[in-house]
This record gives C-alpha cells, structure tokens and sequence, in this order.
C-alpha cells in the first residue's frame, strides 16, 4: 500500500507558502495585476522564507526540500497569483535544478548557492520568435573567440527576464549538426546580465500573469 499521506515537513511548507502568500501578497495583488506591476520586494520575503531554494540541497544553500514540497508551496503561489508560482517555476525549476544537475561544482558554487538564497534571480531563455515546441528552430548562435564564446541571438517570452540576475541561454554551437537539425549540436550557456550586450524588455498588454 502506498501512503499519500504529507510528512510534517511538507505540511510544514504548504502553510508557510499558505501565510505568505495571503499576508504578505493577496491584499496587494489585485492592484498589481491591474497595474501589471512587478513587485520585487515580493522576490526578497521569498527569499528570507527559504522558498527560492526550495529544492535545492543545504549544502548549495536551499532548503533541502524534496518536489512534493515544491508541488505544495507551488499550489498555494498557483491561489493567491500565477505570478508567484511562476517566480518557483523558472528560478527553481527551469534554472536552479538544470545547474544541480548539469553544471560543475565551480558553477554551482559561483551561480547555484546565491541562486539558491535568493540573492540572485534566475531565468532560463531556450524560446525565441519563431521557435517555442519545434526547440531546434532555434536561430541564436554562439562561436568560440579566443577565451570567450560570442552569443547572438534573441529570446522571448522569458519569465522573469526583466528582474534575473542570471541566464540559461540556449544556442547552437554547431553549424553542421544545425542543418540536420540535430539538437546536440545545441548548447546551454550561463549569462549574467552585466555581460556585455545582454538587454532585455519588457511586452506590454499582456493578457495574463500581469503581476
Ligand atoms: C507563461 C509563459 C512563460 C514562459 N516562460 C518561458 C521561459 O521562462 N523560458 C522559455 O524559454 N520559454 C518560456 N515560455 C515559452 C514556452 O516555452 C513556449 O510558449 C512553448 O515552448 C510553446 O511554444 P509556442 O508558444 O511557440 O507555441 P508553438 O510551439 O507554436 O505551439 C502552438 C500550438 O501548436 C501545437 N503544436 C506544436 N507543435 C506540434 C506538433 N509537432 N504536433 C502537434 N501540435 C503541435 C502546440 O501544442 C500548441 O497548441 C513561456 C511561455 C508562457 C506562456
């Protein structure tokens, strides 16, 4: 038999989401939503209730929750806004999770623990104008130059890009496997912000998560 019950931790979480977010965001969130504002004070109380590192082990600095846990704090966002769940969703899910898996200790010392406190916000940028589903549609392309990789490319609909600290960005690296359409020929660089020619702006009019 398999027990579905929640174990205190996850009961745990799913009130502390629960409080936040009805105290600290639904009597503002209307207003908001109708300004299409985003409050970033909201990214700092995540922060302080250890909700940015949800998942991610002590060691890198979270939480050391495990995804049920995430699943919860993520419904409770899901109530009060879209907006707060998707914040979980990209700087957890999308970013943070890639980098525990994927990257190298020297990466996830530098990018994942201040992701993981919240001090730095993540986003992950692989959609572009004429690609979302079909991934290797992708036009961005990166070449090596000396000790540095050239990016160039444009990303949309990127959750979080106008506050993120830091970027996955998805590129081809490979000319060749390009025309075969051969995904491995794709790679995932970190980006910050303050790298040189990184911009990013806003879409106005939007009909959802305005917030
Ligand atoms: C709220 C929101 C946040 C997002 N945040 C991010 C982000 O942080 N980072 C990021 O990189 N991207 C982000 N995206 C983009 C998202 O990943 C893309 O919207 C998604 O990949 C789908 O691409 P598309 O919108 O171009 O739709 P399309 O791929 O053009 O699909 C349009 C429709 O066609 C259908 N379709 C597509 N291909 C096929 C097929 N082969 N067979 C049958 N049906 C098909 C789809 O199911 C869909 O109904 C976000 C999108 C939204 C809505």
């Amino acid at each position: 038999m398999i027990d579905f019950s929640f174990t205190e931790e996850q009961l745990m979480i799913q009130k502390l989401a629960r409080d936040f977010a009805q105290k600290e965001v639904a009597p503002r969130i209307k207003e908001l939503d109708e300004k299409a504002e985003f409050d970033r004070s909201i990214l700092t109380k995540m922060a302080e209730l250890g909700l940015l590192g949800l998942t991610i082990p002590t060691k890198y600095g979270g939480s050391g929750g495990d995804y049920i846990s995430l699943g919860l704090a993520c419904e409770e966002l899901e109530y009060v806004d879209t907006s707060l769940r998707v914040i979980l969703s990209v700087h957890i899910g999308l970013n943070s999770l890639t980098l525990l898996s994927w990257g190298t200790e020297e990466q996830k010392q530098k990018y994942l623990v201040p992701q993981a406190q919240g001090k730095k916000i993540a986003t992950f940028g692989l959609t572009e104008p004429n690609a979302g589903s079909d991934v290797v549609a992708i036009e961005a392309r990166a070449q090596r130059d000396g000790d540095y990789w050239i990016i160039n490319g444009e990303k949309m609909w990127i959750s979080l890009a106008d506050v993120a600290d830091n970027f996955l960005i998805f590129a081809w690296t490979d000319p060749e496997k390009r025309k075969k359409r051969d995904h491995s020929g794709i790679s995932c660089f970190i980006v910050e912000r303050s790298f040189p020619g990184v911009s990013t702006a806003t879409i106005h009019g939007k009909l959802g998560i305005r917030a």
